[in-house]
């Protein structure tokens, strides 16, 4: 018989133990960052670096096959695939980066690069709209990444903010790869993945009719105007509280830029979007050519008007503007003679002089300050020894008239 500390050992020595000890080894989980339905994204520390990481850590011990892995597509095989998939598009700027997986029958973790900012369908709750020129960033990267995952073969099939990860420069990572697949040139896809707003119509037509000719890599593009549309205006396109309305309108392109959101919108950002919102997946723009699209150029354009010389001299001006004012206030005010003739005592310093010359002559009339002499108020002529002094005064105003 097996007591249960005999048990408890042997569960102990499990090679599937193991891994899952090899992660708590290494990396220290700390607070959630987010949750998907058989997931959930935890902060981790790697306790010899003290790096910051994410791991997904998903629970596949309700999967069918358990530990054998055969069979029917399991929640194993599905990771499985994604590992493959991240590890195949690894390298990209705007891709998320995946550093370490251990593996138990149970548990799966993937530890990725930390994404500080979080998911840009938060920041765009935030801020609720996002400027042209932002969006014109954001969506350039995006164009970027898919651009290199369709490249390489792989069709992502989740694209949305919620998948759209921002890193501590507001750089966008690409993420979730759970949906993501293999495909080859002329391969096409049947079965129904996504998230609702998002869908490609010959995604739904692909579920809906038998004779379908299902769908490929366009539907990311498909996908990617609807995250345009919706980070511009801050709501998507297609949405109606009812889901069927919402699949139809989906289905047959309906959508509007309507007043007054997309009033200020320039008519560039309209037309890729247009040009993306496409029913016919073959008239669609793809990831290449949207890059292409006049609402990019404009960025170059911008760079390309730089002038240095230009910018330089700009900046001599302002920081000699700058001077000028600081200086201002100790920067004497020129005075024309024709001011100094007619009204001299409109000028502060000849005010001064003027005031200086009557008191030194009259100041006996001032007994002791504010208490008047009485006698001397009747004197009408002033101190002969006083005169002296004044007239050195005098020769200075009549310099002054002079000048
Ligand atoms: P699921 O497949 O379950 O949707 P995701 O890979 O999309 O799993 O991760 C779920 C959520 O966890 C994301 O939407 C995001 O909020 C958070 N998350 C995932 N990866 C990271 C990361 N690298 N950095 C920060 N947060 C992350
Ligand atoms: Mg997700």
């Amino acid at each position: 018989m097996v007591g249960r500390a005999d048990l408890q050992e042997f569960e102990d020595h499990l090679p599937d133990k193991d891994v899952a000890r090899g992660f708590y080894a290494k990396y220290e989980p700390k607070e959630v960052l987010g949750r998907g339905v058989s997931s959930v994204v935890r902060l981790c520390v790697e306790k010899e670096t003290g790096r910051e990481y994410a791991a997904k850590i998903i629970d596949i011990s309700d999967d069918e096959s358990g530990g054998g892995h055969q069979n029917s597509f399991t929640l194993y095989q599905a990771s499985q695939r994604e590992i493959d998939i991240l590890r195949l598009v690894d390298g990209h700027h705007y891709i998320i980066k995946l550093y370490d997986v251990f593996e138990s029958s149970t548990y799966i973790f993937l530890v990725f690069e930390l994404c500080k900012n979080g998911e840009l369908f938060d920041y765009l709750t935030n801020v609720v709209t996002l400027s042209e020129k932002r969006t014109k960033v954001i969506m350039k990267q995006l164009f970027e990444a898919v651009d290199y995952l369709h490249q390489k073969r792989v069709v992502h099939r989740d694209l949305k903010p919620e998948n759209i990860l921002l890193d501590d420069n507001y750089n966008i990572k690409v993420t979730d790869f759970g949906f993501a697949r293999m495909i080859a040139p002329y391969e096409r896809l049947f079965d129904l993945c996504g998230t609702p707003g998002y869908l490609a119509p010959e995604l739904l037509r692909a579920s809906m009719y038998e004779n379908a000719p299902g769908y490929g890599q366009e539907v990311d593009l498909w996908a990617c105007g609807v995250i345009m549309y919706t980070l511009l205006v801050g709501f998507p396109p297609f949405w109606h509280r009812k889901q069927m309305i919402m699949l139809r309108n989906i289905m047959e392109g309906k959508y509007e830029f309507c007043s007054p959101e997309w009033d200020d919108v320039t008519e560039e950002a309209k037309d890729l979007i247009r040009k993306l919102l496409v029913i016919n997946p073959m008239e669609r723009l793809n990831a290449n050519q949207a890059l292409k699209h006049p609402f990019f150029l404009s960025i170059k354009t911008q760079a390309a008007k730089f002038n240095a010389r230009k910018t330089f001299k700009l900046a001599i001006v302002c920081v000699r503007v700058l001077i000028r004012i600081k200086r201002y206030k100790y920067t004497t005010e020129l005075i024309s003679l024709e001011t100094i003739r007619t009204a001299p005592y409109k000028i502060k310093i000849l005010r001064k002089m003027v005031d200086g010359c009557a008191f030194r002559i009259y100041h006996h009339w001032v007994k002791h300050g504010d208490v008047q002499n009485r006698a001397a108020l009747f004197e009408n002529r002033p101190k002969m020894d006083l005169l002296r002094n004044s007239s050195q005064d005098e020769k200075l105003l009549h310099n002054l008239q002079c000048y």
